[in-house]
């Protein structure tokens, strides 16, 4: 069952989400919309995944709430990146801030989750995804995804 939590900060909400979007979803997204400000900032970090009936969902949600807001993205998990990438109704006129990229190392096998903020723009997050270093080894860390396609939603 998804849960959702409000803050409130002058003119800003943050909605943050944690646990599955599927078609009970939602509901409880809905019932946040009285409490929503001008401009709204998701928070997708504890967000478990997302089924088709969540997608849809999740894009009947979006065009409600971006009626007289501005809506922004933030700590978007890379499954749900790749989701956007190929729907991009999923993020329809959204400012994507932040989000979480999978490595691996091909030395020894050690698995991380890293964040990026997308303010720096396409080039120096190519760069910087592409000189992570394998804290148990040393070695350098690959993106478990190419990174031309993972970062298809920004366009520069
Ligand atoms: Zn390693």
């Amino acid at each position: 069952m998804l849960q959702v939590t409000v803050e409130q900060q002058d003119q800003q909400t943050r909605l943050i989400l944690a646990g599955p979007i599927d078609d009970q979803a939602g509901p409880a997204l809905r019932a946040t919309l009285p409490q929503m400000r001008k401009q709204v900032l998701v928070n997708f970090s504890e967000v478990e995944y997302f089924n088709s009936l969540g997608i849809r969902t999740w894009v009947n949600f979006l065009r409600v709430l971006r009626d007289g807001r501005e809506v922004a993205y933030e700590h978007c998990p890379m499954d749900f990146l790749q989701q956007i990438n190929m729907m991009p109704a999923l993020s329809q006129g959204v400012e994507i801030q932040s989000f979480q990229a999978d490595f691996a190392c091909k030395s020894c096998g050690f698995e991380k989750s890293i964040g990026f903020t997308c303010r720096i723009g396409k080039a120096a997050l190519r760069e910087e995804m592409g000189r992570q270093v394998c804290e148990r080894c040393g070695s350098s860390l690959s993106l478990q995804e190419d990174a031309e396609s993972l970062l298809l939603f920004l366009k520069e």
